[in-house]
């Protein structure tokens, strides 16, 4: 069993890493900027904060439960993740490699769009609507390929 006390902070980060996002399995929570702060107290608890993204985008509760599980299978006893729900999630929390991930999975990350085939910025909006509340449809116009951006915050 882990003791607590022995653990550091950029340990739980590097576990944290581990936990996929539910729909994107190549990126994080910590490279989505979900993790938000990690805090071991003195007693030993360690305390979690995800801002979750936007309602509907992403399952919060399912990510809170998969940190929790993450940190609990490696001995720790007294995990406390909350939602903190009123800082606001941006897209500007997405890290670089975040945004790379996204890219190598074939969603433009957010900001100006990249077609994920070509690399192209030569791109078209196709509809602000899609298959998840978190992302759009855009049409590279270059090879024609649609794709999915993720929105921008
Ligand atoms: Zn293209």
């Amino acid at each position: 069993m882990t003791n607590a006390h022995q653990i550091t902070e950029s340990q739980i980060w590097k576990w944290l890493d581990d936990v996929k996002d539910p729909e994107i399995p190549t990126v994080s929570l910590v490279e989505l900027g979900v993790v938000d702060a990690v805090a071991i107290e003195e007693n030993g608890t360690v305390r979690i904060k995800l801002v979750p993204t936007f309602a509907g985008c992403f399952a919060a509760s399912y990510m809170a439960m998969e940190a929790k599980a993450r940190l609990e299978a490696e001995g720790l006893k007294n995990v406390v993740v909350e939602l903190d729900k009123l800082t606001p999630w941006g897209s500007e929390r997405i890290t670089p490699s975040g945004r790379e991930k996204l890219l190598a999975f074939g969603i433009s990350p957010p900001g100006e769009a990249l077609c994920p085939h070509c690399l192209s910025t030569n791109v078209e909006a196709v509809s602000d609507f899609g298959p998840t509340l978190c992302r759009v449809v855009r049409r590279c116009q270059d090879c024609l390929e649609t794709f999915e951006q993720f929105k921008t915050l």
